[in-house]
């Protein structure tokens, strides 16, 4: 593991903290683009100013050595990076934090573990590198619990086996993304799933979560790139068979990928591997009308030509990454290959553009507008915690829809999330959208806010617009999540949105693998 220190309130190094001119610099470029008008500065939370509750709960003996009560470990597992973690974490308000991490090193600890869980009464929550932005890891356990336990998996990292015949390697959940890629750069392979997250999350994080990675078509999901997985739950271990498809009735990796560490903590997985490409086309079109921008991203979808990258990009977010003025749609494009070139599939998708009126750069110009919108993609996590500092509100919302009902569910969750922004701060808020990955048959839209929320009243505000944004995704017929997953925070939508019987199996699952309902209790399943 690396001596840099992460930081215990948000995302990255301590050593990457912004500072205060910095925050202000990001907040004042945000609000000349937006007409918001932040004032005040909270700096971020110091660990000298945040006071811990003592632990409930006492490591065994036999365990101590990979567990820890220090007010570090303890702080930097209570929250994940979504927007009231972060308000929570400037309040300096720590007090749902775990009474013990542990950091397991073999699969026969967390067995243990589990075991004195059991013993304990306590709550255990499995944990990658805490990117959640749901609720996923914050120790919320209910009443029935004597303490809650978190089991960071960042010690179980290896690439342990690779396959080069099938391109297969069995990897450690703990592996966080730069690592493994490290681990797999000799053999050539690489799995190629690179989430906005990808530097601090982790592999068992993004299997846990069913994370969306940067293939914009075909391989977005993880689901489509796990070979076969193992889970130990407080019931026993299970493993599933390494195989390249099956029709032998349910899936148990389809149970078990998704399952958000309710069902058990997933230690290892086959995963698919890519050859790393070495052909490339990326490309930026332009157009003036959205509802043609969406036709040729689905023009696109449809073709079979698979681009890795197909994300359309509206003009007011073109404008907030730097990438544009304000004045057209981007369509950004990619396409990979370690086998053959690219650009025959490039041209006729450019063709696809230039057939509904878009309009593109020539090939030696392709890259600068792609190129300013993927660094400001890079880099927005940092700045977010600068907007944040300096009183403005900034979230995320993502979900998925058919292409039929798409041009009005888009203009209702707008209109709805405006709306709720002036009815709840008092002031208009600004709302952008992208879509992040396209299907032939629909797109995932991700929308994003920046309000200005009363001092103080941050949590609230931001209840109530999430609470109404949530309503209007569901009411219109799109998803509570398209890949940022369930946690916490999107349970009460996921409840309405799955069918009932199938929420009374899932709880029937978890009742067998997990009698107690120690794990990550609240979390696809009700708290009972
Ligand atoms: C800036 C930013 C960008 C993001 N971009 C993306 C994106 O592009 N695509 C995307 O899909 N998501 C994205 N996310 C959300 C988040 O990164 C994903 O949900 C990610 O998969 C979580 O991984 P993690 O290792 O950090 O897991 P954690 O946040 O630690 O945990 C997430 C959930 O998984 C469970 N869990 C973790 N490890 C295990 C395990 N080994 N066994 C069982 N359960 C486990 C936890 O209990 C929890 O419920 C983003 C988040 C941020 C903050």
């Amino acid at each position: 593991m690396s001596k840099r220190r992460l930081k215990f309130w948000g995302w990255g190094y301590e050593d990457q903290t912004l500072s205060e001119i910095q925050a202000r610099q990001i907040a004042e470029r945000i609000s000349a683009l937006t007409g918001l008008s932040p004032e005040g500065y909270v700096p971020p939370p110091k660990l000298s100013e945040i006071e811990l509750s003592t632990p409930r709960l006492t490591p065994p003996c036999a365990l101590e050595s990979i567990c820890s009560t220090s007010a570090y470990d303890r702080a930097a597992h209570t929250y994940g990076k979504s927007y009231p973690d972060y308000i929570r974490a400037y309040e300096r308000d720590f007090s749902t934090a775990p009474d013990i991490v542990a950091f397991p090193e073999t699969e026969n600890q967390i067995i243990q573990l589990l075991d004195w869980a059991d013993g304990a009464g306590a709550a255990v929550i499995p944990f990658g590198c805490g990117s959640t932005v749901v609720g996923g890891i914050e120790p919320v356990v209910g009443g029935g619990f004597r303490g809650a336990l978190t089991i960071d998996m960042r010690r179980m990292a290896k690439v342990l086996e690779i396959d080069p015949t099938a391109r297969a390697a069995r990897i450690q959940a703990g592996a966080l993304g730069p690592d493994l890629e490290r681990q797999l750069k000799p053999s050539g392979l690489t799995l190629r799933h690179f989430p906005q997250s990808f530097e601090f999350s982790t592999l068992g994080g993004w299997i846990a979560t069913r994370s969306g990675g940067h293939f914009a078509t075909l391989y977005n999901h993880i689901d489509d790139l796990v070979e076969s997985l193992r889970m130990i739950a407080p019931a026993g271990t299970v493993e599933s068979r390494r195989l390249p498809g099956s029709g032998a009735g349910p899936s148990p990796d389809r149970l078990m990928i998704g399952s958000e560490g309710s069902l058990g903590i997933i230690t290892e997985a086959w995963m698919r591997l890519h050859q790393k490409p070495t052909f490339r086309a990326s490309s930026a079109a332009r157009f003036t009308s959205f509802e043609t921008a969406t036709k040729a991203v689905r023009a696109i979808a449809q073709a079979g030509l698979w681009p890795s990258n197909c994300r359309l990009v509206d003009a007011e977010e073109t404008k907030l990454a730097g990438a544009g003025d304000g004045s057209f749609h981007m369509v950004v494009l990619g396409f990979e290959s370690s086998d053959h070139p690219v650009d025959a599939w490039m041209d006729r998708a450019l063709e696809c553009v230039r057939d509904l009126g878009g309009e593109f750069d020539t090939a030696g110009e392709r890259d600068t507008t792609a190129d300013a919108w993927r660094k400001a993609f890079i880099t927005a996590p940092f700045k977010r915690e600068g907007l944040i500092s300096c009183g403005l509100m900034h979230d995320t919302f993502e979900t998925s829809i058919t292409w039929e009902r798409l041009a009005d569910f888009h203009v209702k969750v707008k209109t709805a999330t405006e709306e709720v922004i002036q009815r709840t701060t008092g002031k208009p808020g600004h709302v952008s959208c992208r879509f992040t990955h396209a299907y032939t048959d629909g797109c995932a839209p991700y929308f994003t806010l920046h309000a200005q929320p009363t001092p103080g009243q941050e949590v609230c505000q931001w209840t109530e617009i999430k609470t109404a944004a949530s309503d209007m995704l569901m009411r219109e017929g799109g998803t509570i999540t398209h890949h940022h997953a369930v946690g916490r925070d999107h349970m009460p939508w996921y409840s309405g949105q799955q069918p009932a019987l199938i929420g009374d199996a899932l709880a029937a699952v978890k009742d067998r693998l997990d009698p107690k309902g120690m794990l990550n209790p609240g979390v696809i399943v009700p708290l009972r």
